[in-house]
């Protein structure tokens, strides 16, 4: 499902957190937005997911206008940095949340819990609860449950960030395939240069609430379009 943001600006106060965004993610593309801590990419994420009314401007999923939908109304799977699973329920009944609240029947959610515990390859541990759990195994029950009622897209907010470097980077090419398998529309945001090039088959730099460049990571890499993009992405750490 494609997405396409037109002219999209958020002030908070005085402050121009987004400035005239525009931007176009095609269909089944894994799309990062990259850029420093306040430039501005949870907040043009949360616009999309419906949780910040932008002041202007237009979002349009799938070729409906959704810019005045609530989350509720979009199709959308939404993983946050810190998303927490619900604790006294397992991973099973974690995932099958959302199918309940959509009155799955029983044996429906029971066939699709499987399939999504064989998806994050968590086979076994879904009558576990998410204190016996590790962290990165955490985020990809996240990931399964969000995936779970079949989203038109996938909004993940540094869904890695809270993890150590070792983890991080066995998630990151665990979600490209997790991506290559499922092929839903996917917005990552990420601060990690690193992260958005090892992942994304196109990167979004964003700074101080404008976009800088949009490219797959081998333009962005080579032909940086600002000084701001060549420090940032140069700047691996
Ligand atoms: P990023 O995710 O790139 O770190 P954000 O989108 O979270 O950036 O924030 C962009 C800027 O907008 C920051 O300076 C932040 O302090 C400000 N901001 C975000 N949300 C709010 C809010 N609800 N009220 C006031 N300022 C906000
Ligand atoms: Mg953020």
């Amino acid at each position: 499902m494609s997405i396409v943001i037109h002219d999209i600006s958020k002030k908070f106060g005085s402050f121009q957190a987004l400035n005239h965004i525009n931007l176009e993610v095609k269909p089944g593309k894994l799309v990062a937005l990259l850029g420093p801590s306040g430039s501005g990419k949870s907040t043009l994420l949360r616009a999309i997911a419906g949780l910040e009314p932008p002041d202007t401007g237009s979002i349009i999923i799938n070729g409906r206008d959704t810019t005045h939908l609530d989350i509720r109304q979009r199709n959308i799977g939404f993983v946050f940095q810190h998303y927490a699973l619900f604790k006294h329920l397992t991973v099973r009944q974690n995932i099958a949340f959302g199918l309940e609240l959509r009155r799955y029947i029983k044996k429906g959610i029971n066939a699709k819990v499987n399939e999504l515990l064989d998806l994050i390859q968590l086979q076994g541990l879904g009558d576990r609860y998410p204190s016996q759990l590790s962290g990165g195994q955490r985020q990809r029950v996240a990931l399964a449950r969000s995936l779970a009622v079949e989203p038109e897209v996938l909004l993940l907010d540094e869904p890695f960030g809270a993890l150590d470097a070792k983890v991080r980077k066995e998630l990151r090419s665990w979600l490209r395939r997790l991506h290559d398998t499922v092929h839903v529309t996917t917005v990552f945001v990420t601060h990690d240069q690193e992260e958005a090039m090892a992942v994304a088959d196109e990167i979004v730099v964003m700074n101080q609430g404008y976009v800088e460049q949009v490219g797959t990571p081998q333009e962005i890499y080579d032909h940086p379009a600002s000084p701001f993009v060549m420090n940032f992405v140069g700047d691996v750490n």
